[in-house]
């Protein structure tokens, strides 16, 4: 896809620091890290988000994720691993290429998440299926 920063990185044609690449996938090093260590992968191929991605890819990026993740995690010594997807502007993506992210994480490293007010009410069973119902009418 024209002037996506992560097709250019995938087809090499921006610099990167690549610590894995197969046929169809790429992984590097996040230009601006929470943690070091902090990692992108991304398909090779442009999807903009998980909806749109192939199953096929999908299945082998979780595959590299998963392994890509305890590699990360040896060289930098961490405690744990925060994996997240951006799906979606509201979701906080910025980048519009399909990308997981490997970050790295240490106990008090300043990094979270703010949650809303409503996330302290521990909700009815009768809601929670409701909306469990809804979700599956759609499956
Ligand atoms: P998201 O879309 O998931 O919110 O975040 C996009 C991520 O891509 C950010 O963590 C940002 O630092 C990273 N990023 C943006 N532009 C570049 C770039 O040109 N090179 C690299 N390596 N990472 C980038
Ligand atoms: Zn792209």
């Amino acid at each position: 896809m024209e002037n996506c920063i992560f097709c250019k990185i995938a087809n090499k044609e921006l610099p990167s620091s690549i610590l894995y690449e197969d046929e169809d996938v790429i992984a590097f090093l996040d230009i601006k890290p929470v943690n070091e260590g902090h990692t992108l992968v991304i398909p090779k191929k442009h999807f903009v988000t998980l909806d749109d991605c192939d199953e096929e890819v999908a299945k082998h990026l979780i595959v590299v994720l998963k392994r890509l993740n305890i590699s990360v995690c040896k060289a930098v010594n961490c405690e744990g691993i925060f994996n997240a997807v951006m799906n979606g502007e509201s979701a906080g993506q910025e980048v519009f290429h399909l990308h997981f992210h490997i970050i790295p994480r240490f106990k008090d490293d300043g990094f979270g998440f703010r949650f809303p007010k409503s996330y302290e009410i521990k909700r009815e069973r009768k809601m929670l299926d409701e909306i469990a119902a809804r979700i599956r009418k759609e499956i």
